[in-house]
C-alpha cells in the first residue's frame, strides 16, 4: 500500500533459474496457435539434436514469450551459436520430411521403462509430476518420441519460419544443486516475413538497449563498493538530469506549484502513520537504529529510534501540509520536488537503470477541495501531454483504474460516496480532453482511483511513465485539515503525481527512445567546433565563447588528424552539431553546419547559425 507511482515490472527479464510451473491440461487447451507452432520447432530441433548427438539426454521444451527453448544434458560436447548452422539444417529435413505429431498414451509403468531403456533419466523424473489418474500421452514425430501432453500443429512441415538464438547454461529444474543442462533458445513465426521482421526488431533494440549506449556514451556507471542497483550519474548522464529538472520546474512553476525540499529518511512513527510499515517493510531498507547518545552510565544505549530511507516523498509532503494551519483560501496548494527516494528491490529483479534502489522521482501532491479536483485533474493530464509533445511520444493510453463497490472497506477504503464521486470527476475530464484511455474496474490504489500512463517509443518499445493517483484516505490518516469559507475544518483530496517518472526509469526509456541521439535541447555534448587549420583557431575560439556565453554546450576540438577522422570521432560520441570552420569560412564570417548522422551540411552565416542554434534550445525543438 501507499502511493506507489511508476511501480511497473520491466519484463524483458530472462531468468533461466526459476524453474516453470507445470502447465495443467487445462493451460495446455489454451496455448495460443503461435505457442503450439513454437512448442512443435521445440521437438523439431530436439529431433535435429539427437540425430547429431544420439548421446544426448532430454529435458523440457516449452514455448517461450519469444519463442521456445530445449534442455538438453550432453557431456562430450558444449554447444555453441557455431552449432546452429548445423542443427537448423538438420531441422530443415525434419520439417521436409513432414513428419505428423502422432499422440499415443502409455501407462505410466510403461512410460518408465521406456525412458529407462533409453537412458532418459529426466524424463523418468518427470513422469512423477504428472498426477496420477491423468493420462499419460507421448508425441511421435518420424523417430523422435517424446513425453508430451501437447498440443502440437499437425505435422512437422507446418513449421516454415524459424531460427535458432543462443544457448545458455541452466540447471534441472532450476537448482543449483541439480545436473548443469545445456538450453538453446529459438524461436518460429508462422512466415518468414514475420520472422525477419522480429529479428530486424530485437536488432534494433539490442542497439538502442540503454545499457549499452549508456557505457558507450558514459552517461551513468555501476559500482560494486557503491552497491547493486546505486546508479552513479556522470558528466554527460547528469547533463540529461539537469535539463530534463529545467524543463520540468519551469513547466510546473509556470502551473503553480511551489518547490520544497525534504531529507531522505524519517523515524518510523511517519510511516507507521502513512501505513507504508508494516504492509510496505519488505520494500524498504532496513531499517537504521539509534540509541541515545551520552546516557549516564556512557555505555551505549538502547534503541531509542528507528529511521528508515524514504520509499517514497507523500508523508514529507504531507507534513509540510501540516506545517502550518490552512485555509481555503490557500488552496490548491502544489508542492513539488524531485525527491529521491530508496527501494529495496531484489538484487534479482536489478536492470540497468530500470529496475534501480535509488530514484529521483519527478514528485509532486496537490491538496485541493473537492471542487477545485476537476480543473487539477485537468491541469495534470495537460502536462504530461504537453511533455508527450516535447518528447515525441506520438502514441500513448491512460489506463483508468477504478474501485469494485462490492469490495469498500476491504479492498478499498470505505468512501462510496467519494469514490463515484471522484471516478465520475476523472472519467469526465479524460473525456473531455478527448484523451485516449482504457478502463480497468477493480484496480484502483486502496485510497482512490488512478491513472497509468502507457507510452510508446520510437521502436515500439511500451513503457509505464507514472501514476497519477488520487487519494482521500492518507490526507486523513495524516489529520490534514483546512479551514472553509464559514469556518468549518475539512480534509482536502490530494493528488499524487509524476509525469516524468524517475530520472533513471525515464531517462532508460529516452535513451532507447532517441537511440542516444538526443535533440539538440538535450544532448549532452551540443556542438563541437571544428577548426581546419592553426589558422582558424581564433575564430573558432570566438564563436566558441559566444555559444558558451549563451549556455551552449559547446566544445572546440582541435588535432592535427584529417578532418574525417574528427568527424567520424564527433558523430561517434554523437555530438549534436558540429560547426566546421577553414579558411573560406572565417573569411566569409560563416561556418559549415553539419548535423548529427546527417552527412554534410550547409554554410550558414555565423550570426545566423547561432541564433538558431539558441532558438531551437529555446524551444526544445525535437530535432
Ligand atoms: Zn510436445
Ligand atoms: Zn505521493
Amino acid at each position: 500500500m501507499g502511493s506507489e507511482h511508476n511501480d511497473t515490472i520491466y519484463t524483458n527479464m530472462e531468468d533461466a533459474k526459476k524453474p516453470i510451473q507445470r502447465k495443467t491440461l487445462d493451460e495446455r487447451n489454451q496455448m495460443t496457435d503461435l505457442e503450439r507452432l513454437r512448442h512443435s520447432c521445440a521437438h523439431i530441433m530436439a529431433t535435429a539434436v539427437l540425430r547429431l548427438w544420439p548421446e544426448a539426454k532430454l529435458d523440457i521444451g516449452p514455448p517461450t514469450d519469444e519463442g521456445f527453448y530445449y534442455d538438453f544434458d550432453l557431456d562430450g560436447h558444449r554447444f555453441s551459436p557455431d552449432d546452429f548452422e548445423n542443427i537448423e539444417a538438420e531441422m530443415k529435413k525434419v520439417v521436409k520430411e513432414n513428419q505428423v505429431f502422432e499422440r499415443q498414451t502409455k501407462t505410466r509403468d510403461e512410460a518408465r521403462a521406456f525412458f529407462q531403456e533409453r537412458g532418459q533419466n529426466f524424463k523418468v523424473e518427470r513422469l512423477a509430476d504428472i498426477p496420477e489418474g491423468e493420462e499419460i500421452s507421448f508425441y511421435q514425430n518420424g523417430e523422435f518420441i517424446d513425453l508430451c501432453a501437447g498440443p502440437h500443429v499437425m505435422r512437422t512441415g507446418n513449421v516454415k519460419a524459424y531460427k535458432l538464438l543462443r544457448v545458455a547454461a541452466t540447471y534441472y529444474r532450476g537448482n543449483e544443486k541439480n545436473p548443469q543442462l545445456q538450453r538453446i533458445y529459438g524461436t518460429a513465426f508462422p512466415n518468414k516475413t514475420q520472422l525477419q521482421e522480429w529479428l530486424t526488431a530485437q536488432e534494433e533494440a539490442r542497439k538502442r538497449d540503454h545499457r549499452r549506449i549508456g557505457k558507450a556514451m558514459q552517461l551513468f556507471t555501476f559500482d560494486d563498493d557503491v552497491g547493486p542497483g546505486l546508479p552513479l550519474w556522470m558528466p554527460k548522464g547528469s547533463i540529461l538530469i539537469e535539463e530534463l529538472e529545467k524543463l520540468a520546474k519551469e513547466t510546473e512553476f509556470e502551473a503553480g506549484y511551489q518547490r520544497v525540499r525534504t531529507p531522505h529518511l524519517a523515524k518510523e512513527s511517519m510511516y507507521l502513520t502513512s501505513g507504508h510499515l508494516p504492509y510496505y517493510a519488505e520494500s524498504m531498507f532496513p531499517p537504521m537504529e539509534l540509541s541515545e547518545d551520552g546516557n549516564e552510565d556512557g555505555e551505549k544505549g538502547q534503541v531509542k529510534e528507528r529511521y528508515y530511507l524514504k520509499a517514497m516523498n507523500c508523508p514529507h509532503h504531507h507534513k509540510i501540509f501540516s506545517a502550518s494551519p490552512r485555509s481555503y483560501k490557500e488552496l490548491p496548494l502544489r508542492l513539488a520536488e524531485y525527491g529521491t527516494c530508496y527501494r529495496y528491490e531484489q538484487s534479482g529483479e536489478l536492470m540497468g537503470l530500470m529496475r534501480v534502489r535509488s530514484m529521483q522521482m519527478n514528485d509532486a501532491h496537490i491538496y485541493c477541495m473537492p471542487d477545485q479536483f476537476a480543473d487539477e485533474f485537468k491541469a495534470v493530464n495537460e502536462m504530461y501531454l504537453k511533455y508527450f509533445k516535447i518528447f515525441g511520444f506520438e502514441k500513448y493510453q491512460m489506463r483508468f483504474s477504478t474501485h469494485d463497490p462490492a469490495r469498500l472497506g476491504e479492498k478499498f477504503v470505505d468512501e462510496p460516496e467519494l469514490w463515484k464521486k471522484t471516478e465520475d470527476m476523472v472519467r469526465q475530464v479524460l473525456i473531455d480532453s478527448g484523451i485516449d484511455y482504457v478502463e480497468i474496474p477493480n484496480e484502483a490504489a486502496f485510497y482512490g482511483p488512478k491513472i497509468d500512463v502507457q507510452v510508446y517509443s520510437i521502436s515500439g518499445r511500451e513503457f509505464t511513465i507514472a501514476t497519477n493517483q488520487v487519494d482521500f484516505a492518507v490526507p486523513s490518516k495524516f489529520g490534514l485539515k483546512y479551514r472553509t469559507a464559514d469556518n468549518q475544518f475539512e480534509t482536502p483530496l490530494c493528488i499524487h503525481r509524476a509525469p516524468l517518472g524517475t530520472h533513471e526509469r525515464f531517462l532508460a526509456f529516452l535513451i532507447e527512445h532517441y537511440a542516444g541521439n538526443f535533440p539538440l535541447w538535450l544532448a549532452p555534448e551540443q556542438i563541437r567546433i571544428l577548426p581546419l587549420t592553426d589558422e582558424q583557431m581564433d575564430y573558432a575560439k570566438g564563436i566558441e565563447a559566444e555559444l558558451r556565453q549563451h549556455g551552449v554546450r559547446a566544445e572546440l576540438e582541435f588535432s592535427h588528424d584529417k578532418l574525417p577522422g574528427r568527424i567520424l570521432r564527433a558523430e561517434e560520441a554523437k555530438v549534436h552539431t558540429m560547426l566546421v570552420v577553414g579558411g573560406r569560412e572565417q573569411e566569409a564570417n560563416s561556418v559549415a553546419v553539419r548535423l548529427h548522422g546527417k552527412g554534410r551540411g550547409e554554410v550558414r552565416p555565423r550570426d545566423e547559425a547561432i541564433a538558431d542554434i539558441l532558438e531551437r534550445i529555446r524551444t526544445r525543438s525535437g530535432d
